[in-house]
C-alpha cells in the first residue's frame, strides 16, 4: 500500500501524522511512504529523518493525496484537503465530524472512507486515541498554572510548591479522569496540595490506591467545592460526562467573591463547554482573561503548544491501527476488529457513525 502523510495546514497546527519511526515500520512491512515535504518540522523532525527512514520526499500535499492509499493525518481535512480524496481512499485521522456538516458533505461525496481517531473504542468501551492529547493536556495544565500564578503574570506569586518554611500552594482539581490524575501527578510532584473532586466513587478509590495520602479526594457537590474554593490557588477544570456539555461547578458569583485575587483557573475541558460558569475558549495568541481578580486560561487545543510530545504521543497509540489498515487491507482489518470499526465515520459515500447522522439529521 503506498501511505502518504501531508504538512497540516490548520492554523497553530505544528502536529504531523507519522513520524520517521512510523515510517520505518511501513517499510520494514512492505509499503510505500509519501511525506510532503517539511510535513514534521513543526515537530522537530527535518525531512532527512524521513528520508533515512525510507521515506519519499514529495513537493505538494497535492502529490501526496494523488499517489497514496491511505492518507494519515492530525486534524480534520481542511475543504482544500477534503476536495483532493478519491473513491475508496482510506483517510485516518482525528474528524470530530458532529459539529461539521460541511467536512461530513464533502467526505460523503469525495467516495472516501474516513476513519476518525477519535471513535475507535477499546474492549472497556473507551476511547484509546483520545487518551494521550488528555495526558498532554493535564500534564500542561499544572506548567500553565504555575506560569499564571507569578506576579508578573498578574498571578498570586507564589510557587506551586514553597520552599522549607514556606506553605506550597493549594490546587484544586475538578473531575478525577485522565487530564485530572495527570495534573495531580504533575501538581504533587512540584510540591502542591491537592484535592480532586470526583464523582465517581469508583475513580476516587483507584485515585486513592495509587496516591494515597499525598492527595485528599472529596465528592464533587456544590457544599465540598464552595467550602474549599478560598483558600484555592489554582484550579484545574477536567470534568467530562461523554456526549454532554461539561456541567459548571464554580459560578461567576463564586469567582468574583470566593476566590483570592490572583489565583488562577485552566479550565481544559473547554472543549465541552467547560466546567467553569465563566469558560469560553481561547486560543494560544490570547490564552486567558480575568474574571474578577482572578486569571482564567481555558485553549481549547492545548496539545498545540508541545507538538514534538503531543505528536510522540498520538503516533504511539495510532500507528498500529494503520500498520493493520495497511497489511490486512481496510474492508479485512474492520471486519476483524470491531473496535476498529466504530472508528469508521464515512464508507465510500455512505454516512455509518450514528451521532454524527442524528446530528445533522443525515441518513444512516
Ligand atoms: P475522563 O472521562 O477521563 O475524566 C472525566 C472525569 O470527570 C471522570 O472521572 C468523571 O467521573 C468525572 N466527572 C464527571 N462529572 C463530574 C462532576 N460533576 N464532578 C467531578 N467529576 C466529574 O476525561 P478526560 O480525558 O480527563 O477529559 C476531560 C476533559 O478534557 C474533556 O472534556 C476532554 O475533551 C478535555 N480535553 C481538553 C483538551 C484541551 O486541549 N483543552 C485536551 C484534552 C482533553
Amino acid at each position: 500500500m503506498i501511505i502518504g502523510t501531508p504538512k497540516e495546514i490548520k492554523n497553530q497546527e505544528f502536529r504531523v501524522g507519522l513520524i520517521p519511526a512510523g515510517v520505518k515500520s511501513f517499510v520494514n512491512a512492505g509499503h510505500q511512504v509519501l511525506i510532503e515535504t517539511n510535513a514534521g518540522q513543526g515537530s522537530g523532525f527535518p525531512d532527512e529523518e524521513y528520508v533515512e527512514a525510507g521515506a519519499t520526499i514529495v513537493d505538494s500535499a497535492r502529490e501526496v493525496f494523488e499517489r497514496a492509499d491511505m492518507i494519515i493525518k492530525v486534524k480534520e481535512p481542511q475543504e482544500v484537503e477534503y476536495r483532493m480524496l478519491r473513491e475508496g481512499q482510506v483517510l485516518f485521522t482525528y474528524l470530530h465530524l458532529a459539529p461539521d456538516p460541511a467536512q461530513t458533505k464533502g467526505l460523503l461525496e469525495s467516495g472516501c472512507i474516513a476513519i476518525a481517531y477519535e471513535t475507535i473504542t477499546d474492549r472497556d468501551g473507551r476511547l484509546p486515541l483520545l487518551g494521550p492529547m488528555s495526558e498532554v493536556a493535564g500534564r500542561m495544565s499544572v506548567q500553565v498554572g504555575a506560569h499564571y500564578l507569578q506576579a508578573t503574570k498578574g498571578g498570586l506569586g507564589m510557587l506551586l510548591g514553597g520552599v522549607p518554611g514556606v506553605e506550597p500552594a493549594e490546587v484544586m482539581v475538578l473531575g478525577g479522569g485522565i487530564v485530572g490524575l495527570n495534573a495531580t501527578k504533575m501538581a504533587i510532584g512540584l510540591g502542591a496540595q491537592v484535592t480532586i473532586f470526583e464523582r465517581s466513587v469508583d475513580r476516587m478509590r483507584y485515585l486513592d490506591d495509587i496516591f494515597g495520602a499525598r492527595i485528599t479526594c472529596l465528592m464533587s457537590n456544590e457544599y465540598n467545592i464552595s467550602k474549599r474554593l478560598e483558600q484555592t490557588d489554582l484550579v484545574i477544570g477536567g470534568v467530562l460526562i461523554p456526549g454532554a456539555n461539561a456541567p459548571k461547578l464554580i459560578t461567576k458569583y463564586q469567582i468574583e467573591n470566593h476566590m483570592k485575587p490572583g489565583s488562577v483557573i485552566v479550565d481544559v475541558a473547554v472543549d465541552q463547554g467547560g466546567c467553569i460558569e465563566t469558560t469560553r475558549p481561547t486560543t494560544h495568541d490570547d490564552p486567558v482573561f480575568t474574571v474578577g481578580r482572578t486569571t482564567q486560561y481555558c485553549v481549547a487545543n492545548m496539545p498545540g503548544a508541545v507538538p514534538r510530545t503531543s505528536t510522540f504521543a498520538l503516533t504511539n497509540v495510532t500507528l498500529p491501527y494503520a500498520l493493520r489498515l495497511a497489511n490486512q487491507g481496510v474492508d479485512e482489518a474492520i471486519r476483524r476488529d470491531e473496535h476498529l470499526r466504530a472508528g469508521v465515520n464515512v464508507y465510500k459515500g455512505k454516512l455509518t457513525y450514528e451521532a454524527v447522522a442524528e446530528d445533522q439529521d443525515l441518513e444512516f
